[in-house]
């Protein structure tokens, strides 16, 4: 059986019909759903490439909700029994019924989350991609989820987690019997109020753990549901947005085989910074779950408005040379948000990322099987990431990242400064190595010595300008 993802992988988010898209990618995993039809999943069988259906957990849609009363119930409801609707889907409005979160604690969402999975995979796909998999543990975030079947759930639990004191601190005479409406209406009787005082409700602790454990069951029961109805065993992956801890109870289930999500990258408008992403990849490496990242919405816009072309270049290398992938950018319909704009679109020119993910393939055994001897070094002082990366028995490789892009301004081109004769320290893992081979997606390969000063291995780069794995020999 082939690995879930290897470290080699080159994976698409979002399907396309041409198949010339994924070979100019020398593309091989198809991630985000995409293989919808009998035509569709042939295409990338006859690419040889994995693919997988897709479902989401965040709400049955407008158009569904309209049509049908059960669904219309099954809705996450705020602390007045008022259904809440998906911020970021305002404008998905069914003649006059939005968008709103569906419950994963009610049977008639659960039905509908089973029945898509079971849909999606009746093709021939490899796996099943859900998205929005915390559904109603994500709503809390809106103010939901207070509904009938959250709350009978939740005295269940609340009686098996809770401690005699805390009850009697929240009020509950009867833990046998109590609504926990009740308890939160005391403190917080709007669904602002209890926005603002989340932090400080009763139970609130207990209630955030039963969101995320009810979740993880429902994530469960759609896997089972989706390979009873394969008939075999399934690739399955969720949407856990940067690997935050939220998603854990669900990142660590058995049965959800690797990660597809988006990760907030360095070098734009906002904050983040190298060892941010860094960080998000290591919590994916920790929890034993490859993954398939993209940036964010927001860190896409950026790229579109700006122009920017080396910086993605820069988010790939660094994923590849953290053990992780990062999504070819989409050729066609990159995901971009902001506030102001909402969901925009970017064409990613090809002819630019290709070639990194070409390289990649052509030196798939640079990267497969290969894991970091200790956690990859980000020196944003430095601008410059180093990770050496090891496999049993064979060839060692240093991974080299220049993390130095200075954005363009009017009439200047953003640029990456090259950076000449860089000398870059070897573990003492890399003992016995002579000479180490220079490969880059940019540039013919080079041969350069293993030096040795005070007691330490080194070597020079010669010149690094993006990217440039030095295999070990
Ligand atoms: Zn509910």
């Amino acid at each position: 059986m082939s690995p879930v993802l290897r470290e080699s992988e080159v994976v698409f988010m979002y399907g396309h019909g041409d198949p010339d898209i994924y070979r100019a990618f020398a593309a091989t995993f198809q991630g985000w759903g995409g293989a919808a039809t009998p035509e569709r999943a042939r295409m990338f069988r006859e690419l040889g490439m994995r693919a997988t259906g897709s479902i989401w957990c965040l709400t049955a849609g407008a158009a569904r909700l309209h049509a049908d009363a059960a669904l219309r119930d099954a809705v996450v409801r705020d602390i007045r029994g008022e259904p809440v609707a998906v911020p970021w889907l305002a404008d998905h409005v069914h003649e006059g019924t939005p968008s709103w979160f569906g419950c994963t604690n009610h049977p008639a969402f659960r039905r509908l989350n089973r029945e898509q999975a079971r849909e999606a995979v009746s093709v021939d796909v490899d796996g099943l991609h859900i998205d929005d998999p915390r559904g109603s543990a994500g709503a809390m975030a809106s103010g939901g989820c207070f509904c009938d079947y959250c709350m009978a759930a939740f005295r269940e639990y609340a009686k098996r987690a809770a401690g005699e004191a805390e009850f009697r601190a929240a009020g509950v005479r009867d833990p046998e019997r109590f609504d926990y409406r009740e308890v939160v209406r005391a403190a917080a009787d709007t669904r602002e109020e209890c926005l603002r005082k989340w932090r400080d409700l009763p139970l609130i602790e207990h209630f955030r753990r039963f969101q995320d454990e009810a979740a993880a069951e429902n994530i469960r029961g759609i896997a089972r549901a989706a390979e009873e109805r394969a008939g075999r065993k399934l690739l399955i992956s969720v949407n856990a947005y940067n690997i935050e801890d939220g998603f854990l109870p669900i990142v660590n289930l058995d049965e959800v085989t690797h990660i597809v999500c988006e990760v907030r990258q360095a070098g734009t408008a906002e904050p983040d910074s190298f060892r941010d992403t860094a960080e998000a990849y290591e919590r994916a490496r920790r929890a034993g779950k490859p993954v398939a990242a993209t940036a964010t919405g927001e860190n896409w816009a950026w790229v579109k408005k700006h122009g920017a072309i080396e910086l993605p270049k820069i988010w790939i290398a660094f994923a590849y040379a953290c053990g992780q992938r990062f999504m070819a950018p989409d050729p066609e319909r990159q995901w971009c948000h902001t506030h102001e704009l909402g969901t925009h679109w970017y064409a990613a020119p090809a002819e630019q990322y290709a070639p990194m993910y070409r390289f990649v393939r052509a030196n798939a055994d640079l990267f497969d099987g290969c894991a970091a001897v200790a956690p990859p070094r980000v020196s944003e002082e430095d601008g410059l990431l180093t990770a050496f990366r090891a496999r049993p028995g064979a060839q060692a490789v240093m991974h080299a990242v220049n993390l130095r892009c200075e954005p363009g301004a009017p009439g200047r081109p953003e640029r990456i400064q090259p950076r000449r004769n860089l000398e870059v320290p070897l573990p003492p893992e890399a003992e016995g190595a002579q000479r180490a081979r220079l490969m880059s997606f940019d540039a013919p390969p080079e041969t350069v010595r293993v030096r040795r000063t005070g007691g330490r291995l080194a070597l020079d780069i010669p010149e690094l300008r993006i990217w440039t794995i030095a295999a070990l020999e």
